[in-house]
């Protein structure tokens, strides 16, 4: 269920993976994404059973509308009856508020300051990450109070550098914003390495404290897998700050 979880002075940090819900296949099992197809009762109790693994109340977890761009919205509670926003990073400054974010390929990135008391989650597929909304993500983050070199980040499975295959001309634009991304299929075919792209903006930042998963999802069984399965769940990532004390 939880297949990657860190903690860093007060910021907690997990990752999904594919096991342990009730979604019927080709959603099997803990699918947490809500506009995939997957049956809506499913995704309740999926999401439910993954926050209560974390220790997390179902309620007190933010989520988003992702496309794929690079707006940030700063949230100070649970949306209600609020339409939830059409961004690619959400960022509080909430004690026990937990932010999500979905992927199946994509990259998920999770961010804290816990000096600052300062969280954010982004998606940064490929039109992300060029669209710079980890930057934003960091930049927002900066604006409540949180240092770059205090930041702890978190990025999760996602499909490699080695397993993305591009057009050449596709990795030639991605290669022109961020040299980083530049990557080659283990197939000698042109490929985009997204979090390679991702890291090099956070190392730009000055963001030093960066660890990865290690899990392409194209690769992994135990991941959803979009450009593998087409047809597919979403994969969850969670960052959220200790509680205050009462
Ligand atoms: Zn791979």
């Amino acid at each position: 269920m939880i297949g990657h979880r860190s903690d860093a002075n007060g910021a907690h940090f997990a990752f999904t993976d594919r096991w342990g819900g009730v979604s019927a296949v080709p959603y099997e099992e803990l699918n947490l994404g809500g506009a995939v197809g997957d049956d809506p009762a499913a995704v309740l109790a999926n999401r439910a059973a993954a926050a209560g693994a974390l220790g997390l109340d179902p309620a007190r977890v933010v989520w988003m509308n992702q496309v794929h761009g690079a707006d940030v919205v700063e949230v100070d509670g649970p949306w209600g009856d609020a339409d939830i926003p059409s961004v690619d990073a959400i960022v509080t400054a909430r004690p026990g508020l937990a932010l999500a974010v979905l992927t199946a390929d994509c990259v998920p990135v999770l961010l804290a300051d816990p000096v600052a008391g300062v969280a954010a989650a982004a998606h940064a597929g490929r039109p992300g990450m060029v669209a710079g909304v980890v930057p934003a993500a960091v930049a927002a983050m900066t604006k409540l109070g949180a240092d770059p070199a205090r930041i702890v980040a978190r990025t999760g499975p996602a499909v490699c550098g080695r397993c993305y295959e591009v057009p050449e001309a596709m990795r030639a634009e991605v290669a022109a914003v961020e040299p980083a991304a530049h990557a080659e299929t283990s197939w000698g075919t042109p490929a985009v390495d997204v979090a390679a792209g991702v890291r090099a903006q956070l190392a730009r930042l000055g963001v030093r404290d960066v660890e990865d998963a290690g899990v392409c999802t194209l690769e992994s069984r135990d991941h959803y897998s979009y450009r593998r399965d087409r047809t597919t769940g979403r994969l969850a990532g969670y960052v959220w700050l200790n509680r205050e004390e009462t």
